[in-house]
């Protein structure tokens, strides 16, 4: 085949073990060879709607097999997939659809109002809805698939062509596309496959958002590369998921802590049989003690993972074995990937001497989508991915993740950055000055928190603010509190003062 990359996977696949089921979704299940069915119809659709080489397709929705769908098909073309956190507002949907350059914009009835909307500002020329009977705007996905070509397509696509752009904030300014290549996802994938040792009849429960890397690189992907089955969940409910991972015979699954807290903590916890899981990995934020007791206390051994979307994402692992001897640490580098931890002056850290985590290796990100000077800043010679993160490795390598130098907060698993709510409330008029910061919370981890201060004379409630902020920003990423202060704690040099803030105001 000319097509090196990831498009070619279902039918790879096919040649391999065509009936076996690939994805479940609701009652429904496809094989292999449905999979790689509709994906080629779907690549000849988007043909049909004028995608060609390197055109971006986005899609905006909850936990749908379209996802996987779209990647592949996209793929197939030597398009790029870029899907969009279906939490987001108009203006944030509008802002990545015209910052990629969709040319589609693939989205479900659900969230139409939001998707109809940005691609009008966006200048977005094509939508097609996923469960579509509600929107007459734009063509149905099913009947777009069902009216498509069968013929297969095999264009030349390499390791090096881009593969799908997501966005993260940053904490500078407007949000980044992160590019992965097909060899940034090659990689990405085989470093679960290898480290968790995962087998051809994996059933892996993805019930984390497939807009974030780790559902689609470290769940979807190796599953389906091994031939196993991938379990969609549109959402994480709790009850749900203990019921699907008894009745279904989970075999992997992948979650941030504020998930897993939920599981242990439903009614129905001590009463589910759970020893179908074998891997069990929780990452994207920092992990409790006592969220690793409560699944030791039931016989499982959680992997704790560590990784950022601009590496693919996994980065560190805690691999099964090394569970119970190292437990609270995120574990070592992934199979094809380097870690260091770097101390301020530049050099390594030593054993237990706190530094930045820096990241190399196949699976971390080509750049970032037409932003070559973040892309520059973003690495140390050239070649370190900075993470900013702050870690401590022990004397057999093993790293734990102990804080973070980048002002973000980490809520549920969702990050926020402050920089971005921060720069929309200074555009309310009223407000002089502001300043976000994270406060623990028992559930989410952490949760945003805003002091400003107010023009002279002017005074407004919280809920001019919140409600100034939900136009504009996802739900997350809305403090959930205010403090109105006569002034922003600054150091010398003119830096609002976040941890003295954190401090004071942390309850
Ligand atoms: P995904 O791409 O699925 O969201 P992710 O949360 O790992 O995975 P990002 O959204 O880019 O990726 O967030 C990366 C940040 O999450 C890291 O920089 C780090 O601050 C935090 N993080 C990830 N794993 C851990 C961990 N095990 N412990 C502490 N912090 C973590």
């Amino acid at each position: 085949m000319l097509n090196e990359g990831v498009g070619s996977w279902p039918y790879r696949r096919v040649r391999l073990e065509a009936e076996k089921t690939a994805i479940a979704f609701r009652e429904e299940r496809w094989t292999y060879v449905r999979l790689d069915d509709r994906v080629t119809r779907l690549a000849h659709a988007l043909r049909g709607l004028g995608v060609g080489r390197g055109d971006r397709v986005a899609l905006l929705s909850a936990n749908h097999p379209a996802y996987l769908e779209a990647l592949f098909a996209s793929g197939l073309l030597g398009a790029v997939f870029v899907p969009l956190n279906a939490r987001l507002t108009v203006p944030e949907v509008a802002f990545c659809l015209e910052d990629s350059g969709a040319s589609v914009l693939i989205h479900s009835a659900e969230t139409a109002e939001v998707a109809v909307a940005a691609a009008e500002r966006a200048g977005t020329r094509q939508r097609v809805v996923v469960g579509g009977a509600s929107d007459a705007g734009a063509p149905d996905y099913e009947a777009v698939i069902a009216g498509a070509d069968t013929a297969r397509i095999d264009e030349r696509v390499t390791h090096d062509d881009p593969c799908f752009i997501m966005y993260t904030s940053g904490t500078t300014g407007r949000p980044k596309g992160v590019v992965l290549t097909h060899g940034n996802i090659v990689f990405a994938v085989l470093n679960p496959v290898i480290d968790l040792d995962l087998a051809g009849d994996e059933v892996a429960l993805v019930c984390a958002p497939l807009f974030h890397t780790a559902a689609l690189d470290f769940v979807s992907l190796p599953t389906l590369l091994k031939g196993g089955t991938v379990r969609i969940e549109e959402g994480f409910d709790a009850e749900r998921v203990l019921d699907v991972i008894e009745r279904e015979g989970v075999t992997y699954m992948f979650g941030v802590p504020t998930m897993y807290d939920a599981l242990s903590a439903h009614p129905d916890w001590e009463s589910t049989d759970l020893s179908s899981l074998r891997r069990v990995v929780v990452a994207a934020a920092p992990v409790p003690r006592r969220t690793l007791r409560a699944y030791a206390d039931r016989g499982i051994r959680m992997c704790q993972g560590y990784g950022l979307t601009e590496t693919g994402p996994g980065a560190l692992i805690l691999t099964p074995g090394n569970v119970e001897r190292k437990l609270g640490t995120a574990g070592v580098p992934h199979f094809f990937t380097d870690v260091r931890v770097v101390d301020s002056a530049g050099g390594p850290a030593g054993v237990g001497e706190r530094g930045e985590i820096q990241i190399s290796g196949p699976n971390v990100m080509k750049e970032y989508w037409r932003r070559p000077e973040a892309t520059a800043e973003a690495f140390a010679d050239g070649r370190w991915f900075r993470s900013g993160d702050v870690g401590v490795a022990d004397e057999d390598g093993f790293v734990a993740v102990v804080d973070r130098t980048k002002d973000m907060i980490i809520s549920g698993g969702e990050n926020i950055y402050p920089a971005e709510v921060e720069s929309v409330l200074l555009d309310l008029p009223g407000i002089a000055g502001c300043a976000v910061f994270g406060v623990p919370d028992e559930k989410w981890g952490e949760v945003g928190r805003a002091a400003v201060t107010f023009v002279d004379g002017v005074s407004l409630s919280e809920e001019d603010m919140a409600g100034f902020l939900r136009e504009r920003l996802a739900k997350y990423k809305i403090p959930k509190s205010f403090v109105v202060l006569d002034e922003i704690p600054r150091n010398a040099s003119g830096k609002i003062r976040k941890n003295e803030l954190r401090d004071k105001y942390a309850d």
